[in-house]
């Protein structure tokens, strides 16, 4: 086994995180910058290339101690070009030719998949997928997000779409999503989605409840707050996670009785939740599973937080190791 080493990037809106790892998963130094949208976002790819060549020179390090790079990017990625279009929170609304630029500006090699696959790739190898063949990953945040993992490979499909959970319909002609079409997952299990799923209810809701009086005056409320009420019993709060745990535990079932992993992940913001909701998911998971499923796979919560973007990035260039 070689002791060369791996390098991690997960590039998101706010900041781009970094890790130099083992080929073990094990992380040797992590620093992160800022991410500079401006001017088209014409200054994150040679910010990142600077930071790289910045940080191995502070260790002492060279290109030829490292196996390559990989990279995590919002928008919709081509791995076998190392190219992105369509990141709209980066600003960058050209193909991006991530794999040219940064090979040429740090003598590495790249590959580079989206930020929830390489999440998922995280999770499933050092976080609460054990390193098992059969994984799937989903992410619950400002969107909803996922990635699949089986027989050991990360599922691509014909053009990158392959794993978007968030876009798997839980509600016919339900709500409107950005992708177009109606009843997204997204649309009802993402930050913004529980507070729309919450406001809808308390339209219709008579009883007394803290959420329902806040909505009616006009606060600003959060999925946090939502999910804060609801453990402590308020009847709307309650009725709203149980909603939203539905949609989530059919969507995840569906995901299981089509995939049988071992694991299904829940990552992201809103699983900050933690087995709270969990919990709830499960009984719907259980509902909507058949029996092989629902006795093989199982529900869990990801454990690595935000660093499993950046760990399961670096092990994109485990590729290289066998070139
Ligand atoms: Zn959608």
């Amino acid at each position: 086994m070689t002791d060369k080493k791996l390098i991690g990037v997960d590039l998101g809106g706010t900041t781009a995180k970094f890790a130099i790892m083992t080929v073990d998963g094990d992380i040797q130094q992590r620093w992160s910058i800022d991410t500079d949208i401006l001017d088209e976002g014409s200054h994150i790819v040679p910010d990142i290339v600077e930071s790289i060549n910045h940080h191995l020179d502070l260790y002492n390090m060279t290109p030829e101690d490292f196996i390559g790079i990989g990279m995590g990017t919002p928008g919709s990625v081509n791995s076998e070009e190392g190219t992105v279009i369509g990141a709209f929170n980066l600003n960058w609304k050209v193909t991006q030719y991530l794999r040219r630029d940064i090979e040429a500006g740090t003598h590495m090699k790249l590959a580079v998949d989206n930020d929830a696959n390489v999440a998922a790739l995280g999770e499933r190898w050092k976080g609460a997928g054990e390193n098992q063949p059969d994984v799937a990953f989903v992410t619950l945040g400002t969107g909803v997000g996922g990635g699949i993992v089986a027989d050991g490979h990360l599922l691509h499909g014909v053009a990158g779409s392959a794993g978007e959970l968030g876009h798997v319909t839980v509600e016919p002609r339900g709500y409107e999503c950005t992708c177009g079409k109606k009843g997204c997952l997204e649309t009802y299990a993402s930050a913004t989605g529980v507070v729309r799923v919450a406001r809808d209810m308390a339209e219709e809701y008579a009883g007394n409840s803290k959420l329902k009086t806040m909505l009616d005056d006009g606060e600003q409320i959060s999925s946090k707050l939502v999910f804060d009420l609801a453990k402590e019993s308020d009847p709307l709060a309650v009725k709203v996670v149980d909603r939203v745990s539905y949609y989530l535990g059919l969507a995840l079932a569906n995901v299981g009785n089509m995939l049988n992993p071992a694991y299904i992940v829940i990552g992201g913001g809103v699983s900050a939740a933690g087995g709270f909701l969990r919990k709830q998911v499960e009984a719907y998971f259980e509902e909507f599973t058949f029996p092989n499923v629902k006795q093989t796979t199982k529900v869990r919560l990801a454990n690595l937080g935000n660093v499993a973007g950046v760990i399961g990035a670096a092990s994109l260039a485990l590729q290289f190791d066998q070139q």
